[in-house]
């Protein structure tokens, strides 16, 4: 068996040397490589392992616990659009909850609705905050924004203490269903989340890949369709380091005013990216609606319920 070389960190294996490779029980068989130009930073926090490298094509790499989460390369594309899913669909965001995120990624976004008063984010983990804004200033300068409120804590506890009716976006952002994010992934934390939003409001939520997850994101539609009785929606977009290269998210809305996912009704893209000093990469109003065609083998599973 290949001997992983332990001076180095999680996923730098002697497999190819030089190169971070993917490997988890996540994706059995397969393992995503980018070739390693420097390890940044190393790290373990009460709740996982960091790692920062610099990678010679996708710019730096922040990883948790082996999986990577963004690479400054393609983090556009998720922190877009699982931000802007879901606050285009309503008009006149004004409250806003995120759970993980970490990063500042997401905030960064969200911070782009003008009509949005107040950004609480609630990340497990202050390490992944620290090497952000050391590592990641392009992502981490969600914080800047005078309207973000940082909670350090775990997102199921902080939900379950928040007022009935408090927001109209839950953003969650989360790592995967493996390590501290597992129970953001199950129903009694989707309860605390409908009870969070207001009658027509609306969650999205990171939701692995069509390819690597059916059975994981069929357990996910079938809880949301018990608790949020509004609709139910999964989209999806591609991320090239992501396992399989997509990713995708839970669309819901509470009872209450209806929210169609699939037409924009709070359009960002025309006018925000003429005038931000930062505009969109990836998000638009076109691909907002097509986020949600899905291929038959998705659709018979996700829309059968
Ligand atoms: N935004 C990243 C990207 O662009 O792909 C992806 C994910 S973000 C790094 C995931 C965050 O969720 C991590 O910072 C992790 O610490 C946080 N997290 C995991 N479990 C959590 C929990 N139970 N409560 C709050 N945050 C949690």
């Amino acid at each position: 068996a290949m001997e992983e070389d332990k001076a180095l960190p999680q996923g730098v294996s002697a497999v190819i040397p030089g190169w971070f490779s993917e490997i988890s029980p996540m994706w059995p068989g397969e393992a995503h490589s980018l070739k390693v130009e420097k390890i940044l930073f190393q790290g373990k926090s009460d709740y996982q392992n960091v790692m920062v490298f610099k990678s010679s094509t996708y710019g730096k790499v922040l990883v948790l616990d082996g999986v990577i989460q963004l690479t400054e390369r393609d983090e556009c594309a998720y922190q877009e659009m699982i931000a802007h899913l879901p606050l285009c669909s309503i008009t006149n965001p004004k409250k806003v909850l995120v759970i993980g995120g970490g990063d500042g990624g997401v905030l960064r976004e969200v911070a782009r609705h003008p009509t949005v008063e107040q950004i609480d984010i609630c990340e497990i983990d202050a390490m992944v905050v620290d090497v952000s804004k050391e590592f990641f200033p392009e992502v981490a300068v969600g914080y800047e924004d005078p309207r973000v409120n940082l909670h350090i804590g775990d997102g199921v506890a902080f939900l379950k203490a928040v007022p009935e009716g408090s927001y109209d976006a839950v953003i969650v952002d989360s790592s995967d269903p493996i390590g501290p994010a597992k129970e953001l992934f199950e129903k009694p934390f989707f309860e605390t989340v409908a009870k969070a939003l207001r009658p027509g409001g609306v969650v999205c939520t990171q939701a692995e890949s069509i390819w690597l997850h059916m059975h994981i994101i069929e357990d996910i539609v079938s809880n949301c369709r018990e608790i949020f009785k509004g609709s139910v929606n999964y989209a999806w977009t591609t991320v090239p380091t992501y396992p399989s290269g997509v990713i995708g998210f839970m669309l819901c809305s509470t009872e209450g005013p209806a929210v169609d996912f699939k037409h924009p009704v709070n359009p960002i893209d025309a006018v925000e990216s003429a005038q931000s000093t930062r505009p969109l990469k990836f998000y638009n109003a076109e691909i907002h609606s097509a986020a949600f065609c899905l291929p038959s083998f998705a659709k018979k599973v996700i829309e059968s319920e």
